[in-house]
């Protein structure tokens, strides 16, 4: 119970509201975690689908235009329409990916991290410290352009200069046959905003960084992100690096996929595309559970939007639709929230702001590892005698008694 004087959040955070199950949830967090002990100025963007519908996706573009404004959000999980989302909604059409618009508005990079706890042991043995995954989301087979062969002949590569000029060309292959070829691409600006969004969460959280392309073969495409990343980091960075402890290191794919199984965690792997897509999977199987895996957007100028790694978690809706009882985890929406608030809390210099910010991520493992948690968490947490499997409402009430008696 809140009696004590409220925290003031001196500047404001915008805020992103969702969808189903995480939209319950969210309301639940701001109502019995957040609004009893904080002053805070939020700008609000309500990102329901139909909302978006109704406003022809304009409120994700000014949600984007919020962040870069403000320079701190905080994001609830929201559908992706598809054909069946736009029957179930009545939509007027299957609107962009929300995550998709604001990252390409802000040019930033997603990064996941993994939230630990004592009771649920990560299936690598080794692994003591998270290990948080930057994923570069532009290019390469994401965007390519592929063609099947059907006989004998010549395919190539051609470039061909946008202001005139002789057109340049490689031979791909020889095909004595049918075939198949793939070309890929990406772009300096884009493997630079990468690298710098990449520096500044390291810098942010100091931790390492690795990165890691398959430079060896292919000398030209990953050696530039190599070079790129290098020169990065020497321009801008390695002083801040070295000041606060940290270092950079590059090492081939084969080799940090093989380091990383055997590494403690603690660091930031950076990784190409295709890269990204794989490991993140691999890792965040790894530490246990989707539920428990937070998300953050850096952009290359320093703007961040906290969210969590799952979706709406759209099967447990409809059973809370239908007045059954959930056992909906809010861990990862509570870590979007105490993200924002602690780096709105470190740009405003207000470390009240920052402690909440702890405190509330203290109380929340604490509560986990007092054993009393969700279905999910149940089902892979060490077996001990005091486990309680509580509802999703029953979980935040847990925490709020557990902050309660934690908060000064
Ligand atoms: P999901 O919401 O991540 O849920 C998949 C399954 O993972 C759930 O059915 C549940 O398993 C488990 N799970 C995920 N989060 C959980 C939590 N907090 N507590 C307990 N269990 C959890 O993925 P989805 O069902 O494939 O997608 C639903 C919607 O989310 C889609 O419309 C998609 O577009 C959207 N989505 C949004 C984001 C985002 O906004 N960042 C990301 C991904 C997906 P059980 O059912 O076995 O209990
Ligand atoms: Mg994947």
């Amino acid at each position: 119970m809140a009696i004590k004087k409220k925290i003031i959040v001196k500047s404001t955070l915008v805020e992103m509201d969702g969808d189903e199950m995480t939209r319950v949830m969210w309301r639940m967090v701001k109502d019995k975690l957040l609004f009893p002990y904080l002053d805070m100025k939020l700008d609000y963007y309500d990102l329901h689908v139909k909302h978006r519908d109704d406003t022809d996706d304009r409120v994700t573009v000014e949600a984007a235009n919020a962040i870069m404004t403000h320079g701190v959000g905080v994001k609830c999980a929201t559908i992706t329409p598809t054909e069946d989302r736009v029957r179930e909604y009545q939509l007027k059409k299957a609107w962009k990916s929300p995550n998709g618009t604001i990252r390409a508005m802000l040019d930033g990079t997603v990064f996941r991290t993994p939230i630990m706890v004592k009771n649920i042991r990560p299936f690598v043995s080794p692994w003591k410290k998270p290990i948080t995954i930057g994923r570069h989301a532009y290019g390469d087979v994401y965007d390519n352009t592929e063609m099947r062969i059907d006989g004998p002949g010549r395919a190539e590569i051609v470039f061909t200069p946008a202001g005139g000029g002789e057109p340049s060309r490689k031979t791909l292959a020889e095909f004595a046959g049918p075939g198949i070829v793939q070309g890929i691409h990406n772009t300096d600006p884009s493997i630079r905003s990468f690298a710098r969004s990449c520096f500044t969460l390291a810098l942010d959280r100091k931790i390492d960084v690795w990165f890691s392309t398959k430079d060896t073969i292919s000398k030209i495409y990953d050696t530039r992100f190599k070079d790129i990343f290098a020169d990065e980091y020497k321009t801008h960075w390695e002083a801040k690096f070295r000041e606060a402890g940290i270092e950079y290191f590059f090492t081939l794919i084969d080799d940090a996929v093989a380091r990383a199984v055997r590494s403690e965690g603690g660091f930031l792997w950076a990784l190409k595309n295709y890269d990204g897509d794989v490991m993140s999977d691999m890792i965040a199987s790894g530490y246990g559970s989707l539920a428990m895996m937070t998300s953050v957007l850096v952009s290359p100028r320093g703007h961040f939007e906290y969210e969590a790694a799952h979706g709406t978690v759209q099967r447990h809706y409809y059973k809370y639709l239908k007045g059954e009882e959930t056992s909906s985890n809010s861990m990862a929406l509570i870590f979007a929230w105490t993200g924002g608030l602690r780096k709105r809390g470190e740009l405003d210099a207000t470390p009240d702001v920052v402690a909440f910010a702890d405190t509330l991520e203290k109380a929340a493992i604490a509560t986990v590892e007092s054993g009393v948690m969700t279905g999910d968490l149940l089902a892979v947490a060490d077996k001990q005698p005091g486990n309680r499997k509580v509802n999703t409402e029953g979980f935040i009430d847990a925490i709020a008694e557990t902050l309660d008696r934690m908060l000064p």
